[in-house]
């Protein structure tokens, strides 16, 4: 409960006008907007300014700031809004979650991935290849994921960041969790012939992610561990969209570049600091 606490104090002192708690919030949450950003628009610098965009959008409107959630999901809902206006300008008909239903193939590819250290796989080539992956999802989906798999927000959460209900979160990320797997297996599965799926394993299937959270009630989660236990198919889709997870979650550390941040930081201290003239100026005088 870290985050609610010292996000409720920085936001305490950001009303108060305090300049180190501007520094604070910046530090503490552009690394995570900018991932969310750059993950949606897929433009590092367009990325920087939306969340250089957001702190001033914030800072400006700190009233509207009702503590109904902490301050780091308001932040991550004005940066997505911010990232979906541009998007919405640069193509307009973009559908942000996709018509690319789980189709016939994405639910029979279910090989296993070559043995691999998950810690050196992020690397390099693989890094390429996992930003590739991820990048090819529709926005709406990409965003979900990225919230949810790689940020490790929670359902509730990531449902308020993007105004959608909980069951639609649960459902893209589903159908980001397949796709990304079934992407990844093209390149480190091994061929092998997989057995031809039965209709217990296309019961089982839509519930794959929320058993993989440990969100299946009783009996399912039982008869979908037995199912698992015993059918090599289901046991291999487990196993890779758990790996596809690990992975994703471990090649997150994209971050502003140094030089970038300063200069990012530099102008949003200018905002708040006129903001604070502003407000000091509105006072009356004590
Ligand atoms: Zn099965």
């Amino acid at each position: 409960m870290d985050r609610l606490t010292s996000d409720g104090e920085i936001y305490a002192r950001l009303k108060a006008g305090d300049m180190s708690a501007c520094r604070e919030c910046v530090q503490q949450h552009s690394d995570e907007l900018f991932r969310l950003a750059n993950r949606m628009l897929q433009d590092e610098q367009a990325a920087e300014d939306v969340v250089q965009d957001t702190f001033l959008n914030a800072f400006k409107g700190l009233e509207h700031f009702d503590g109904r959630s902490t301050l780091g999901t308001w932040l991550f809902r004005i940066t997505y809004n911010n990232a979906l206006m541009r998007l919405r300008a640069r193509k307009p008909v973009e559908t942000l979650d996709g018509d690319t239903d789980l189709d016939e193939k994405t639910l029979t590819l279910a090989v296993p991935w070559r043995e691999m250290p998950e810690a050196v796989v992020a690397q390099g080539e693989t890094a390429a290849q996992l930003q590739a992956t991820i990048d090819a999802l529709p926005a709406g989906l990409r965003a979900v994921f990225q919230l949810r798999d790689v940020e490790e927000r929670s359902t509730a959460e990531t449902a308020e960041i993007l105004d959608l209900t909980e069951s639609a979160v649960k459902v893209r990320l589903h159908r980001a969790r397949m796709l990304l797997r079934s992407r990844l297996s093209g390149y480190f599965g091994e061929r092998v012939e997989s057995p031809p799926m039965t209709m217990s394993c296309e019961q089982l299937m839509p519930y794959l992610s929320e058993y993989i959270d440990n969100a299946v009630d009783e009996p399912l989660a039982t008869a979908a561990r037995d199912h698992i236990a015993q059918c090599p198919h289901c046991h291999i889709m487990l196993d890779t969209t758990q790996r596809t997870i690990t992975l994703m979650r471990q090649n997150k550390a994209q971050v502003i570049p140094a030089a970038d941040r300063a200069e990012l930081y530099q102008e949003i201290q200018k905002a708040f600091a006129a903001r604070r003239k502003q407000s000091n100026k509105t006072k009356p005088a004590a």
